[in-house]
């Protein structure tokens, strides 16, 4: 017997801009790359809005029944992580681990599936400096008189096409050093580039047959994600290639254009591109300093449940913009979910029943499903969400009604736990600054007990009741919550 074909997943392709069905070279295998974070400082939760949706893509696909290889690089060598090292008068893995490290953290408090992969940029130097000679070989790259090496976009005849430019843009035989820069000015780009006195004095420097240089940061992604996929699958040919919207030009461009004129493969099939994260209509970045991280929000006691709430309520394709109104309101919003999760919990046992709580179940699972193979849409799954939430709840309080809690519990956990959308209430989702003083408290009470000064342990237990600390004294030591 043959395993059940996956679902239809469709999603909006950025190559020929239309919703299309997903269609792996090898299914049940989807092999899935997504831009990383450049490790020069922290992440932003502007850089997560994108690691969320692709969070979101990777586990609707394993829901749909794909095996997904997803790689995911760590930029900790291009002009930002070799500044920022220069600029803490630090070597430049020196500068970029603890970021790395910190990358990590963050990506756990949010609840986002570590990739299969992950790829330094400074572990892959022999693929890169291969993939350059492979280039070189071709005539489609050349040594500038400046002795870098730069990629010819006049010997690409496909160039553009993804971030569809106009030819006429081109003018054959500019070029341009840095990596980033915008579309009005498309040019030789750098695949690597002549070591300069900064890169020395960091330690950004290698040694390769067309001279002592680094990569682009362009070079990097196209090196890392051909080894990575030709190591696990044999292949030249991603799956899913992802990132957020402001990588289209000039990286991905440039990426298809190094990978394709290596291989003279397609170098994804899918391109999948996430809107910006805005605030009041900017975009949040470090360079415009409206940014706010993942550790922010953490010190501030934020349950991770509600930044994934808040980001699933909008479309990947439509810009957010992150107010504290709109966090609140998500906060809210996972409260009521951890409410109707108890309640589910409590009145289970109220009947099997194929009553309205089981046609509540069936169409709140089938909306789900429709709702995310339809380009991920996200939002329309969370509002079908609600409505279950609030016509269950109507019928819960039926005292004839009920039957079939069962099942609803079930299936509410099935979209909400952590196999789907991950936003259930955290156990403890406290500022770990007020979780430090209650545990300091809840041993002072300890000790207070244990010399039998009573009096001096209700007093602290009236100081936590006052910060809404309930406690409880249990056999295996003092339990607490905030009530
Ligand atoms: P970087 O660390 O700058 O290389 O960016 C990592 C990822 O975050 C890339 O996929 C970017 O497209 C994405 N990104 C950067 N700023 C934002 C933003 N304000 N909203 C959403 N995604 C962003
Ligand atoms: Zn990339």
């Amino acid at each position: 017997m043959t395993a059940p074909a996956p679902a239809p997943v469709s999603l909006f392709n950025t190559l020929t801009r239309r919703v299309e069905p997903l269609l792996p070279l090898a299914p049940p295998r989807v092999t899935l790359y997504t831009c990383g974070p450049t490790v020069w400082n922290y992440a932003h939760i502007g850089n997560f809005r994108t690691f969320l949706f692709e969070d979101l893509l990777r586990r609707w696909l394993e829901h749909a029944g794909y095996d997904v290889f997803h790689i995911m690089n760590l930029t900790d060598v291009d002009d930002r992580t070799i500044k920022a090292a220069r600029q803490a008068g630090k070597r430049l893995v020196e500068h970029t681990a603890p970021f790395t490290k910190a990358f990590f953290e963050d990506r756990d408090y949010l609840r986002i599936k570590p990739a299969h992969v992950y790829t330094p940029a400074t572990e892959y130097m022999p693929q890169m400096i291969a993939l350059v000679s492979k280039l070189l070989e071709r005539g489609v790259a050349y040594k500038g008189e400046d002795g870098s090496v730069y990629f010819a976009i006049a010997k690409f005849p496909t160039y553009g096409r993804l971030s569809q430019l106009d030819k006429r843009e081109i003018k054959v035989g500019a070029r341009v050093a840095s990596d980033e820069y915008a579309k009005g000015d498309p040019s030789d780009f750098a695949l690597w580039k002549k070591a300069d006195a900064a890169d020395e004095a960091v330690g950004a420097v290698w040694d390769a047959p067309f001279g002592r240089g680094r990569p682009g940061w362009h070079l990097e992604c196209s090196a890392m994600s051909l080894a990575e996929i030709a190591k696990c699958c044999g292949v030249q040919t991603l799956d899913i290639h992802a990132g957020g919207i402001d990588l289209i030009f000039p990286h991905h461009e440039n990426e298809i254009a190094q990978s394709e004129g290596a291989t003279g493969q397609p170098f994804a099939r899918h391109w999948v591109h996430g809107e910006f994260l805005n605030v009041r209509g900017t975009k949040m970045s470090k360079r415009h300093g409206n940014f706010l991280t993942a550790r922010d929000l953490r010190e501030q006691g934020v349950d991770a449940a509600a930044v994934r709430l808040l980001f699933f309520q909008t479309h990947y394709r439509a810009p957010v913009d992150f107010t504290d109104e709109a966090l609140e309101g998500a906060k809210e919003g996972v409260r009521r979910l951890g409410e109707f999760h108890e309640r589910l919990k409590r009145e289970e046992g109220r009947g099997k029943g194929d009553g309205e709580i089981a046609e509540l179940t069936k169409k709140f699972e089938d909306d789900v499903v429709t709702a995310l193979n339809d380009d991920l849409n996200a939002p329309r799954a969370v509002a079908a969400l609600f409505d279950f939430v609030r016509a269950t709840n109507r019928e819960l309080d039926n005292p004839k009604g009920g039957g079939g809690a069962a099942q609803a519990l079930a299936a509410f956990e099935r979209v909400t736990g952590a196999d789907l959308l991950d936003i259930l209430p955290s156990e403890r989702a406290v500022a770990p600054a007020l979780a430090r003083w209650v545990e300091e408290r809840v041993a002072a009470r300890n000790q207070a007990r244990k010399s039998k000064d009573f009096k001096a342990a209700d007093a602290i237990r009236a100081e936590l009741v006052a910060r809404g600390v309930e406690i409880e004294d249990t056999p295996t030591g003092t339990k607490w919550r905030l009530g």
